[in-house]
């Protein structure tokens, strides 16, 4: 049995506070795909995450649109945060190395991870934003009881 959980939050501040909590059900090791378009929110949302594990600060978590991964170490897990907005092959994907970093102690958090079948197969969870106002959001965790 599958069960999404729905949320609605109303600013940046909410889906970080959702992040915080969402990271209580996270474990090492897991691959999160997150979805959603440009400025849904999705790098928001790991700013809570980091928050809720230990790792950084909200304020210290940017869009690794560029630097493409960003790691974030806490006390009892690894975060790698991926965007893969700007990677388009597979050899630009292999140049990541991101099977070294599946790692029990790891969770990767991909932005624009369903871009690429292979995490559309592994991830263990897709968490989809969609905007649904100016600052309103639907968050749609996927199904966590593992
Ligand atoms: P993404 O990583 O999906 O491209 P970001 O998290 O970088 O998106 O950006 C989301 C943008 O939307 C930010 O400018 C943020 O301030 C704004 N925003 C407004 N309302 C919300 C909300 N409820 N949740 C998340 N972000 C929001
Ligand atoms: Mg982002």
């Amino acid at each position: 049995m599958s069960e999404s959980a729905v949320n609605i939050t109303r600013s940046p501040e909410e889906t970080i506070e959702l992040g915080r909590r969402l990271a209580e059900r996270l474990r090492a090791p897991m691959l999160v795909v997150l979805r959603g378009d440009l400025g849904a929110g999705k790098t928001t949302l790991v700013k809570g995450i980091a928050e809720g594990f230990h790792a950084a600060k909200s304020e210290d978590v940017t869009s690794p649109t560029f630097t493409l991964i960003h790691e974030y170490r806490g006390p009892k897990v690894h975060l790698y945060h991926v965007d893969l907005y700007r990677i388009d092959t597979q050899k630009e994907l292999d140049t990541l190395a991101l099977d070294d970093l599946m790692d029990a102690k790891n969770i990767l958090l991909i932005e624009w991870g369903e871009k690429f079948e292979r995490f559309r197969r592994e991830r263990d969870v897709e968490i989809v934003i969609e905007r649904a106002g100016e600052n309103e959001r639907r968050i749609v965790v996927g199904d966590l009881s593992l």
